[in-house]
């Protein structure tokens, strides 16, 4: 099939406005239906909205955004995060990925960008929802120098610049779930899972990976009470290639400041101004026994604190540690 083939199409169906049928896209454009299917399922894949509607034909209804090599490297301009670039339409994870370059010999700063991954991960083994077309999944190397202990506050540093990115680009009230979660209006659109590999007793490297809903119009029913995506909460598509720029720009300037202490100390003030759980009651999902408190925000160490009933405070590490509302997610 020629791309002018699926540009005839789109002309068509944009030509239109509303319903196309098969029939007449056939005679038009003088191809079978088998063709046109295939036309439509290419589209779809590329993450064009294409209505089907039964015995109305096709009928467009949103153009992408495009995610592709040359836009992101356009547009990414930052000292370190994202200076080396690799983009892929289709990866297993782009965690995995990372590792993979990491070990022959990636530098700091190459960041992963994925459309679609097929073994997307959250923490503790869980599976990220990672379909086509809609979202960000993307993954930075850094090669640090200081312990594995300031390894778990890189991905409340990830969460803040993210958080800041999103409010920036569609001025939407983003909240950080602590410790790795960003959400809107108490629904999780963002995920951050950080890992690390240990050469002795030094971080050989670490990658941290970001999996942003941005544009997806539906989740599967599993988890569509606590997700959602920049577009449901805004009802308006957002660009993910500036949403990629605009996360690595601040996460430059914000780990510029995380190296200077090798801790939280220079960020506290921005993290809890976003922190959805500040001076809320919360409960600990700790494996060592879950327990309720008031959340007062994160130290320098990134462990949030918290106030028990009776007035005992618990400084929490997110290690192996989520969080609730004491009603749901949030
Ligand atoms: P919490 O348990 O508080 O949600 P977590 O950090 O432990 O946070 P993650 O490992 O970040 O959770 O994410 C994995 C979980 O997120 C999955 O078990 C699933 O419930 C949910 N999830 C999976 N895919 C998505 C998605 N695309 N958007 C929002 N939530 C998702």
């Amino acid at each position: 099939m020629t791309s002018s083939r699926k540009t005839e199409v789109l002309q068509l169906l944009r030509n239109s406005g509303d319903y196309v049928s098969g029939q007449q896209i056939c005679e038009t454009l003088g191809i079978s239906r088998t063709a046109v299917w295939k036309i439509m399922n290419q589209l779809k894949e590329e993450g064009y909205e294409i209505e089907a509607g039964q015995n109305k034909g096709y009928r467009l209804n949103g153009t992408p955004d495009v995610l592709s090599l040359a836009e992101l490297q356009s547009r990414v301009k930052t000292r370190m995060a994202g200076k080396e670039l690799l983009y892929f339409d289709v990866i297993d994870s782009t965690n995995l990925e990372a590792k993979r370059r990491a070990e022959e010999g990636a530098p700091e700063g190459l960041l992963i960008v994925a459309d679609k991954q097929v073994a997307g991960r959250g923490r503790r083994g869980r599976s990220w929802e990672s379909p086509a077309g809609a979202n960000i999944f993307m993954t930075l190397l850094l090669r640090p120098s200081y312990s594995a202990d300031c390894v778990s506050m890189v991905t409340l540093v990830m969460a803040l610049s993210v958080a800041q990115a999103i409010e920036e680009v569609s001025k939407l009230p983003v909240r950080i779930k602590w410790p790795n979660d960003i959400v809107v209006n108490k629904k999780k659109v963002v995920g951050i899972l950080t890992e690390l590999t240990m050469e002795a007793d030094y971080v050989q490297y670490m990658v941290s990976g970001v999996g942003i809903n941005v544009n997806q119009t539906s989740f599967p029913e599993e988890i569509s009470a606590t997700a959602s995506s920049l577009y449901l909460e805004k009802g308006q598509k957002v660009n993910r290639a500036l949403l990629v720029q605009k996360s690595m720009e601040h996460f430059d300037e914000n780990y510029e400041i995380f190296c200077r202490t090798d801790d939280m100390t220079g960020l506290i003030g921005a993290y809890n101004t976003l922190l959805v759980n500040k001076e809320v009651t919360v409960r600990v999902l700790d494996p060592r026994g879950e327990y309720e408190g008031i959340a007062h925000g994160i130290n320098e160490k990134g462990e949030l604190i918290v106030e028990k009933e009776d007035g005992s405070v618990e400084n929490v590490y997110a290690g192996e540690v989520s969080v609730r509302g004491i009603y749901g997610y949030v």
